[in-house]
């Protein structure tokens, strides 16, 4: 598995843009077409909906942590977060915030755990961005902790600059300011990524 997506990679390197855009294209409809999630908004499978609007659908997990435990997506598929653009994110956590106020209050929880998961080594399964909503409580079952690794003064410093140097491009003011404000709702990557 991982070694075709690793040949796909650099096949996909060694076309030419108009081939790469192409064959794209297929990967992306091919994606959209088998995610269950796109499968639920295309109302080709059932799901217990408790919010629509034009961008944001809202359903109870099929799975549930705890009763209520609640999805949020956007209408799009996209697979990661760093996909979106900020408008639309901006949009779709405005729904998250209010959807988790109200499972809180539906279900009287004592705390409420906003999760999203990107990437199968991140432990998601569905490729399709996702906020989780679950109502949490003392001691139930869900574990709280993760592991941790103790680091030296130089491992933090490493990662602290070259976070720091991709951060400082990132925001770097941009030379043509209509170029500026056409780039603000752009996806932000540093690495394409498939769907
Ligand atoms: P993740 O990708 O973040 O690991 O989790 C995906 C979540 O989607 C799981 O909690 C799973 O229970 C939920 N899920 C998977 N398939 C369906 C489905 O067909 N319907 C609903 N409602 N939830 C689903
Ligand atoms: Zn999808």
């Amino acid at each position: 598995m991982e070694d075709s997506k690793f040949s796909l990679e650099s096949k996909l390197k060694a076309m030419n843009p108009e081939e790469r855009e192409k064959v794209v294209e297929e990967i992306k409809k091919k994606a959209i077409q088998d995610c269950i999630f796109c499968k639920i908004l295309r109302g080709e499978i059932p799901a217990k909906k408790v919010f629509e609007s034009e961008d944001v659908l809202s359903f109870l997990d099929i799975n549930p942590v705890n009763p209520g435990h609640t999805l949020v997506i956007p209408k799009k598929h996209y697979l990661f977060i760093t996909q979106i653009p900020d408008g639309e994110l901006s949009a779709l956590m405005s729904v998250v915030k209010k959807i988790a106020g109200v499972v809180l209050d539906a279900t009287k929880a004592e705390g409420i755990t906003i999760s999203q998961l990107n990437g199968k080594a991140a432990g998601q399964i569905v490729p399709h961005v996702h906020f989780h909503i679950i109502p949490r409580y003392e001691n139930d079952k869900m574990d709280n902790h993760w592991p941790t690794q103790k680091l030296d003064d130089e491992q933090f410093n490493n990662i602290q600059r070259k976070i720091i140097e991709l951060v400082k491009k990132l925001y770097e003011p941009k030379e043509n300011t209509e170029e500026k404000v056409e780039d603000e709702d752009e996806e932000y990557e540093f690495k394409p990524r498939l769907p």
